[in-house]
């Protein structure tokens, strides 16, 4: 392979929906620098794929998720798609075995450029050793949790408090006061050990032991959070190329000419009324539990604010009991997958009430709209502290006690959705937000930050070739 022939990048995303959108966006926008590019996926997500690339000149080839998996635990669900978050481990090692199946459709395939698969599909890693391909990891997440997950690790921060709950300054960002419970196990340990460590380190080693080149591809741009990115290059390898917001790639939704879904034709209704609208969804994989769903229903309620709560099927009986009734003409629940970036950008949406996974974060930035942050899993917690009191695009709903964990109350849900549409708080994040999307849009467009850095990623992996 010479440089002037076309590259060809091979993507392979992991199968849950927030590891995988970002992925398609990206591929979109290889595509439009004109390099060739092929998508491997599982059978159960093709269609999804397909639907949301939207661009045929991207191939889409479906490896099949073995059927007789050794060693997942009983009671797993064994799909091609990530059934929960509750079976992570037992799935991400079920991948595994599509290792042969994936080398083979690789050497199948015209001379492959590089590789592009989930920091989770670890094993890839040395799928493209073998087959002498540079990998690019991506990492779904942002600089600024990234690092401080690192300095946790190296400096032990949280070895000087006694409680989960007491603050400690973190190590060269003093500014930044965090507790263990902002963080999910084992970086808030001091002695860690079990499977979520072991996970971790396989990652790290999967990296470190490549002979070939390892590039990190994080959604993320280097205005948003420049110290971080900084601190990064300067202190771990790889370092990070921020190519984000992705999201700003997403291409148009349907033309439709026949009815608008009911979701869509609702938010028209509000703008014709001119009632600011509250978007309420807590995402694809975080389940919120029967206790929180409640104090949630019953802040909306007595806040009187317009509300659309998009909420998974198997949670709305959780909700029921007459609340679709007794907001009716204000509220309104949706179970169906909707197109979330729409709605956001929908003009009388005003507030996203989220549990700060990464895409919603970015995607409410690329919106305006500005966030009050619910974190539930994962680095989300994080997530929340860095949009509310690093970025400013947000308010915090504090679980009772004002501490990172537990159950955020009614009378907390109220206050701050009313805060948040109506108050003088929303209306200081609501000017901050549309400032980091301007931001935002400045890096993805030609010339800027993000663009440039995939450029010299390009240059950098078809030079390796
Ligand atoms: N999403 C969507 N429609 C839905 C629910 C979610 O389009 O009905 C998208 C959302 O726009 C985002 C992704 O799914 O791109 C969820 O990713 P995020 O990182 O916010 O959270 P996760 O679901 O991974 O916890
Ligand atoms: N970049 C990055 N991570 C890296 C290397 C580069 O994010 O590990 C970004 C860098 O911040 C800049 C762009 O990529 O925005 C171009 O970097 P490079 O060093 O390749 O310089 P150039 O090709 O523009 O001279």
């Amino acid at each position: 392979m010479t440089i002037s022939s076309t590259p060809h990048f091979v993507i392979f995303p992991f199968m849950s929906q927030g590891h995988t959108i970002p992925l398609l966006y990206l591929s979109r926008i290889l595509s439009d620098r004109h390099i060739s590019v092929t998508i491997i996926t599982t059978p159960a997500n093709h269609s999804t794929i397909r639907a949301t690339v939207k661009n045929d000149s991207i191939s889409i080839i479906d490896i099949p998720f073995p059927d007789n998996i050794v060693g997942v635990p009983p009671g797993v669900e064994v799909t091609d798609k990530l059934p929960s978050m509750t079976s992570f481990i037992s799935f991400v090692e079920a991948t595994e075995k599509l290792q042969p199946r994936f080398e083979e459709v690789i050497r199948s395939l015209p001379p492959v450029t590089c590789i592009i698969s989930d920091g989770f599909l670890m094993w890839t890693q040395d799928s493209a050793d073998k087959l002498g391909i540079p990998r690019l990891v991506f990492y779904g997440i942002n600089n600024f949790s990234t690092a401080i997950c690192n300095i946790m690790a190296k400096f032990k921060p949280h070895a000087a408090v006694s409680s989960d709950d007491e603050p400690f300054p973190v190590p060269n960002f003093p500014r930044l006061k965090l507790t263990r419970n902002d963080f999910e196990p084992p970086f808030n340990e001091l002695n860690p050990k079990g499977p979520a460590l072991e996970f971790i380190l396989r990652q790290h080693e999967s990296i470190a032991k490549s002979h070939g080149m390892v590039v990190v591809v994080v959604n993320s741009f280097y205005e948003l959070e420049p110290e971080f990115v900084d601190y990064w290059n300067q202190n771990y390898a790889p370092k990070p190329w921020c190519v984000g917001p992705l999201c700003v790639a997403k291409p148009p939704g349907p033309e439709r000419f026949v009815e608008k879904p009911t979701w869509v034709q609702w938010l028209d209704a509000k703008l014709t009324a001119n009632e600011p609208m509250l978007y309420v969804s807590f995402g694809s994989q975080a389940e919120a539990t029967p206790e929180q769903l409640r104090e949630v229903v019953v802040g909306l309620e007595r806040s009187n604010v317009s509300f659309m709560w998009v909420i998974k099927s198997k949670q709305l009986m959780l909700i029921e009991d007459g609340f679709e009734e007794r907001v009716k003409g204000r509220g309104k629940v949706v179970t169906e997958w909707v197109d979330q970036v729409e709605i956001l950008n929908h003009e009388i949406v005003h507030g996203f009430l989220s549990h700060c996974g990464w895409n919603s974060m970015l995607e409410s930035m690329c919106a305006g709209v500005a966030v009050l942050a619910m974190p539930m899993i994962a680095e989300q917690h994080l997530n929340a502290r860095m949009v509310v009191e690093e970025i400013g695009i947000g308010l915090r709903a504090w679980p009772r006690g004002m501490v990172a964990r537990g159950i955020v109350g009614a009378e907390e849900v109220e206050r701050k959705v009313v805060e948040l549409m109506e108050g003088e708080g929303g209306r200081r994040v609501r000017k901050r937000v549309k400032e980091v999307k301007e931001s935002a849009y400045d890096a993805m467009k030609e010339g800027g930050s993000s663009w440039r850095t995939l450029d010299s990623l390009i240059n950098h992996v078809c030079g390796h070739m």
